[in-house]
């Protein structure tokens, strides 16, 4: 299997090479040349367990990976002590299925994705010799997961930057309390716009790339959607096999809910993905009106979901332009020049597959009341914008008994004082595992709102 860019201008890649070089060098995004067709193979998948699932569809997609190989790095992803409470367990409540994808490392369903692109990166270091510098720029909920994966991992370095001072305590120990030397953080005296500048700016010097051998942890990295895809497959077979079912998705760069996207065009039967925002709400607004319009970035209680540009929707829109990377560039050139991409929209929007919905601040809040007063189960704030989406979505379509999946992305336990907000009760939300940082010791460099003194750091610490 070959990996094309979406802007047609680099040569096309086997999965490893993909994976190592994250962005296409013509700045596109690396997509399968074609996607695998399982609608024959379903009940097969169904009846495996987690690894062996994992396996079966990974398999199709990184031919390059011999099978014993492949065998040995999904099970050491998708283990018992690396996921203690199952990888994507279902639970119930109010009558939706809630898919946990939380119980890794960080609580947060990055570490999914991301405990299997760190053992990725260090098979394919091993293998092809060489190192690796990975730079990342959070704003306090995903570099955690990224320090969890690749944190300890030979010939590889990792760089988070953070806006200093705006993230918060919990975050701050997550990140900070990391014991491993190839990880660094640095605290960058500006806002998360700043970090995601620099990170731009040092991704877009070919030299310094080159030099540093940069890769990239976000999910322009194919192998984080190829991980996420794995998982709507499980809940389909956890749901008994339904004909049809829908999965409610909170929505931030588009990568989890494309994954359900690729998996509904590999034979899954989705009957609807809903595409869940908070008020940064610039994809929802897409599919409604066929308008894709940059706005005003809204700091919100869902942070993971605060973004402007959705950096997977180019996948998307590559599909949308008939897989034509000429079309595709007209439109991110057209994007980069005015801020806009429009495309015609019909009766039912631009594609019936997406249901939008946006919860603000205080529908989600109002969310998380009442899943919690009606059932007990306390959802955090990126969660609750899903468990509205499918409420909305069920009090407008009715209940017709097609089973309804909410991704659960992150643990209450991170969000506590949300919970606290919501419930009105300040210990619903806790877990061990961020208790335990109470204590440790933290590591942490301030630097300035500076290109130069980041990539001087880089060159100094790898
Ligand atoms: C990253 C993240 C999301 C959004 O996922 P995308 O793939 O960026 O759309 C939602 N919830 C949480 C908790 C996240 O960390």
């Amino acid at each position: 299997m070959q990996y094309v860019s979406t802007r047609g201008q680099s040569q096309p890649l086997p999965f490893c090479d993909a994976v190592r070089a994250g962005l296409a060098d013509d700045g596109g995004l690396f997509v399968p040349e074609r996607l695998p067709d399982f609608s024959g193979r379903l009940d097969e998948l169904a009846a495996m367990d987690y690894p062996d699932l994992a396996e079966a569809i990974v398999r199709e997609f990184a031919t390059d990976i011999p099978a014993a190989d492949l065998r040995a790095l999904v099970e050491a992803t998708y283990a018992p002590d690396v996921f203690p409470g199952g990888v994507a367990p279902l639970a119930t409540a109010g009558g939706l299925h809630i898919q946990e994808l939380f119980h890794g490392p960080t609580l947060a369903f990055k570490d999914v994705a991301l405990q299997w692109l760190g053992n990725l990166f260090d098979y394919i270091l091993a293998h092809r010799g060489g190192s690796m510098t990975v730079l990342a720029a959070t704003s306090g909920d995903t570099g955690a997961a990224a320090i969890a994966a690749l944190g300890g991992r030979a010939n590889l370095s990792l760089f988070v930057m953070h806006p200093a001072g705006r993230i918060s305590p919990l975050q701050y120990r997550q990140m900070t309390t990391t014991a491993h030397a190839n990880v660094h953080n640095l605290a960058v005296e500006g806002t998360f716009d700043d970090t995601q500048h620099i990170l731009k700016a040092l991704n877009n010097d070919a030299e310094f790339k080159q030099r540093v051998s940069l890769g990239a942890v976000n999910s322009v990295n194919f192998a984080r959607i190829l991980a996420q895809i794995v998982y709507y497959f499980d809940a389909w077979a956890q749901l008994g096999k339904p004909a049809q079912f829908r999965v409610a998705v909170p929505t931030g760069n588009f990568g989890d809910i494309l994954a359900g996207y690729y998996a509904k065009q590999m034979g899954l039967p989705i009957e609807r993905l809903l595409l869940a925002t908070n008020c940064n709400d610039i994809l929802a607004r897409f599919f409604a009106t066929g308008v894709y319009q940059r706005g005003e970035v809204f700091e919100t209680l869902s942070p993971a979901m605060d973004i402007q540009v959705a950096s997977n929707f180019e996948r998307y829109l590559y599909d949308h332009a008939g897989q034509n990377p000429e079309t595709l560039r007209g439109l991110m050139d057209g994007f980069s020049a005015t801020g806009e991409i429009v495309l015609p929209a019909g009766d039912a929007g631009v594609d019936p597959l997406f249901y939008t919905a946006s919860a603000n601040e205080e529908q989600t809040l109002d969310t998380i009341h009442e899943l919690h007063n009606e059932t007990g189960y306390v959802a955090d704030p990126h969660t609750a914008a899903g468990v509205f989406a499918a409420k909305q979505f069920r009090a407008e379509h009715g209940d017709d008994g097609v089973p309804m999946v909410c991704l659960a992305t992150a643990h209450p336990a991170k969000f506590p004082e949300a919970i606290a907000r919501a419930t009105g009760h300040g210990d619903l939300a806790t877990h061990p595992t961020l208790d335990a940082l109470a204590d440790l010791p933290t590591r942490c460099t301030t630097i300035p709102t500076s290109e130069t003194a980041v990539m001087h750091f880089i060159e100094e610490h790898i």
